[in-house]
């Protein structure tokens, strides 16, 4: 007989947790020994569940990139005796938590699955339950005893995404996420349906290595039609300043006034990344496609392709942390690290 497989459910906190506070009537996280006992149907599922809360669980605006260190860690300590991992989170920061984490394991083997909930569990009409338990079937999904997912995903009302592919999309609709560049992983419908072709292929053969350096000294700056040169300069030229993903226009488009274009030239020859995202939606950052990024790539920014802005931050963070020699960050970035662009 097989093994059955064996999930780490670790929660955070996040709203899949929450009670109203009888004072103020405002969510907030409460214990996770109470949260299991509202879902009874754990016990049925055709897999073994053990357990790690954070000590003091979190709204997801609280996070930063030492819980995420946090996170990393729990899974690596427990990553042998385990065959995959469900992350209860908060649905609000969950696209940037789940990136972060997607770029800190290279050579991930083993399904970790962020999930979270638009409403409490205790409430009659939520959405954890199934968010949950679907979660924890995936992460248990096996195909000839290995696990069909080998890599940071995100599941939320039937679909499950690679996480940093996804961004919060709605703050009310059960589905709240979205991933404009890259179609879902899986489908839960009466069967739960993968989408194998599109899944990474799994690094079984190379051992997991776990990146815990994040730099955080960096900016994001959006761009709209007004936008002051103070309001420019003041961001690029921050003290100790060493990253900025720039959030243009369209296909990577931006002004081309004199004052724009040195500000950015200025920075970049300090050492500052500057890495651009489009304000879009969906679609892609071409470099040199119109005239108005000519320029932008002429002075050497960093194509951010199709990845997403949360994406793109913390992808940011974790190669800045890596130190790499200056003349290759910008190729370096521009490579698909975890499927996380084109
Ligand atoms: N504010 C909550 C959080 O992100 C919202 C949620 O969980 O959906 O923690």
């Amino acid at each position: 007989m097989a093994n059955i497989p064996h999930i780490l459910l670790i929660y955070t906190g996040g709203t899949i947790g929450m009670t109203k506070d009888y004072e103020t009537g405002a969510l907030k996280a409460f214990d996770f020994d109470k949260l299991l006992k509202y879902i009874p149907e754990l016990k049925h599922l055709n897999c073994t569940i053990e357990s790690e809360s954070f000590k003091n669980p979190i709204d997801s605006s609280n996070m930063n990139p030492e819980y995420w260190v946090d996170i990393t860690e729990i899974i690596e300590r427990r990553y042998e005796d385990f065959d995959g991992f469900v992350v209860l989170h908060g649905s609000d920061t969950m696209s940037y938590t789940a990136s972060a984490v997607s770029f800190m394991f290279e050579n991930l083997s083993k399904p970790v699955i962020f999930t979270g909930s638009q409403l409490p569990i205790g409430d009659l009409r939520t959405d954890a339950k199934e968010n949950m338990i679907t979660s924890i079937e995936i992460a248990s999904a096996q195909k000839n005893g290995k696990p069909i997912v080998s890599e940071v995903c995100l599941y939320f009302e039937y679909k499950l995404y690679r996480a940093n592919r996804t961004t919060k999309i709605n703050a009310e609709h059960f589905e709240a996420f979205s991933s404009p560049n890259y179609p879902p992983l899986a489908e839960s419908g009466v069967h739960l349906k993968f989408n194998e072709q599109v899944l990474l292929k799994s690094r079984r053969s190379k051992s997991i290595r776990i990146r815990k350096r994040l730099e955080n000294n960096i900016a994001l700056l959006k761009l709209f039609p007004g936008i002051t040169e103070n309001v420019v300069k003041s961001i690029l030229e921050i003290e100790g300043l060493k990253g900025v993903v720039l959030e243009t226009y369209g296909s990577g488009n931006a002004p081309t006034d004199k004052w724009f274009i040195d500000l950015l030239s200025t920075a970049l020859k300090k050492g500052v990344k500057i890495v651009d995202v489009t304000q879009c939606a969906g679609g892609s950052v071409i470099l040199g496609q119109y005239e108005t990024s000519v320029k932008l790539q002429k002075i050497g920014l960093i194509s951010g392709k199709d990845i997403t802005t949360e994406a793109a931050l913390v992808k940011l963070m974790y190669l800045l942390g890596e130190e790499i020699p200056r003349r290759k960050f910008k190729s370096i970035f521009e490579k698909p690290l975890r499927g996380e662009m084109t």
